[in-house]
């Protein structure tokens, strides 16, 4: 196909997700003409916006709610983006990835038992994961222990090899480079808002503010718009969206690296952690909140109609699964919890005490807000079930696919992009797909990867 305006693939998003397949696509397969249709200006601009997520690629050692499998397999899957990165001149890995030392801190005794016994289990995982006592602690991150009961029992896993990136930039990046694969015809249409897709017998339009796309086969990487488009289709009635904002708040410099926490499984939620924020310097950047507010794009109060309309709030079953979700005491309270922390004024007095779990002498007058920081995480409900499902979202259709990718989406963006690149070759026994190339440019050779997907799962990292 080569008309002007008809392509084989049309990928809709151009975040991490959508980037991370058209490059796939472009360099791994011989499909000759596709398309990447994002409706703002910019790539990677709104949940990969370093200002929406917490900048961390996850592979699995300092998250304590992956069980062990979920770490084998998202491992190497989310060393792929280094892997990427470590193809790059340095003068462009430059603004993607940092290096960064990373620990999770157990406090009190159930915790360092809980933390010990995940050494044993995933130490061989990661040849530079370290189990460190008070000492090593106060060494690397001397604020941790300053001012903190000498009788508190701590423990950490440190890694010094951890990485931060910057998934805005690795999006750009991966549309850039996948323009450049000679003898095809890759566009990215930037300001090009998808309004409907239709399917006819011979493909699917895309009707867009710019006029109509026509393509054989489409992705659709809008990550928490994905569901509104598939019910558009007919397809996932059964699910929902339950919207929770995660804002971030700044201090002073205080840590050297990533400091997360060991996790409360029963939790949906990571536990607040400390992060160097790759988009302001000599600051520590404190986060996620967790938040009812109905929209889909943070700090855009008009995507509020795409949440009614995607989430099925006009189904009683949707109400119904809400509340048997919202309203289990562990999750109520948490949130509850959460609503303080977002109050005008006081928000950050409350906040403080769960930042001064981490750094014990940290007053009130030094944590701010960070403003326009923050992103939406879209929980998915399955209405028929009643139940909260945390990973990622695939929805299969005719010759389309639907993506919604909490994290680490961002960080296996790349592994998904080749699960959906097998999945063309199913749509199209035609395309044929180079992924033995793949695995040697991007796979760390020392582990396996493994079948499963490593974003499915009823944990959330972040
Ligand atoms: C608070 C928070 C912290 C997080 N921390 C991390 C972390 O540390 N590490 C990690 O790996 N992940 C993290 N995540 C998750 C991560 O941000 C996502 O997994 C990832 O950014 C999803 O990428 P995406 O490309 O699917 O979505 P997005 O980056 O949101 O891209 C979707 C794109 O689709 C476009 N789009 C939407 N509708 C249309 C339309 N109609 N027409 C055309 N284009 C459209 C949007 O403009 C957007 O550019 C975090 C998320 C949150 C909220």
């Amino acid at each position: 196909m080569n008309d002007n305006n008809t392509y084989d693939v049309a990928i809709i998003g151009g975040g991490a997700s959508g980037t991370a397949f058209l490059y796939v696509l472009a360099k791994y397969t011989n499909i000759k003409n596709i398309v990447l249709i994002e409706k703002y200006e910019e790539l990677g601009i709104v949940n990969s916006n370093p200002v929406n997520n917490s900048q961390t690629l996850h592979v699995g050692d300092i998250e304590t709610n992956y069980p062990l499998e979920k770490a084998r397999q998202v491992m190497p899957a989310a060393m792929m983006v280094k892997r990427y990165t470590d193809s790059l001149s340095e003068e462009e890995k430059k603004p993607i990835i940092s290096s960064i030392q990373k620990m999770v801190l157990a406090i009190g005794k159930d915790e360092v038992e809980e933390l010990e016994k995940r050494f044993l289990e995933i130490g061989e995982l990661y040849p530079t994961l370290k189990k460190i006592g008070r000492k090593e602690i106060e060494e690397l991150e001397p604020e941790i222990i300053k001012g903190r009961d000498s009788k508190e029992l701590v423990l950490a896993l440190y890694n010094p090899e951890g990485y931060a990136v910057n998934f805005g930039n690795l999006a750009k990046s991966l549309g850039e480079k996948a323009k450049q694969i000679k003898e095809k015809r890759i566009d990215i249409l930037l300001g090009q808002k998808v309004e409907k897709i239709e399917k006819g017998d011979s493909g699917y339009t895309l009707h867009s503010s710019r006029g109509n796309v026509y393509a054989d086969v489409v992705v659709v990487d809008t990550d928490a718009y994905s569901l509104g488009f598939a019910k558009s289709l007919g397809y996932g009635k059964e699910f929902s969206l339950i919207p929770i904002a995660g804002s971030f708040y700044f201090t002073p410099q205080k840590l050297q690296g990533k400091v997360y926490r060991v996790q409360d499984k029963r939790m949906p939620f990571a536990a607040v952690h400390g992060d160097p924020d790759l988009t302001k310097s000599n600051v520590t950047r404190w986060g996620p909140t967790a938040r009812f507010y109905p929209v889909l794009e943070a700090r855009k109060i008009g995507t509020m109609k795409d949440f009614f309309s995607s989430a099925g709030i006009f189904r009683i079953k949707t109400w119904i699964s809400f509340g048997a979700i919202l309203l289990d005491p562990l999750r109520f309270w948490y949130l509850l919890k959460n609503l303080f922390y977002d109050l005008p004024f006081v928000g950050t007095y409350f906040f403080l005490g769960e930042v001064k779990k981490i750094i014990p002498t940290l007053r009130w007058s030094d944590i701010t807000r960070a403003k326009n920081y923050g992103g939406m995480r879209l929980q998915r409900v399955d209405t028929n079930t009643r139940s909260l499902l945390l990973g990622e979202g695939k929805i299969l259709g005719d010759n389309i696919l639907f993506n919604m990718s909490p994290s680490p989406g961002a960080s296996v963006s790349l592994y998904n992009a080749m699960r959906d690149a097998d999945q063309i070759i199913k749509f199209n026994p035609k395309v044929t797909f180079a992924k033995e190339d793949m695995l040697r440019d991007l796979c760390v050779t020392h582990t396996p990867l493994g079948e499963s997907d490593p974003s499915l799962s009823d944990t959330y990292a972040s």
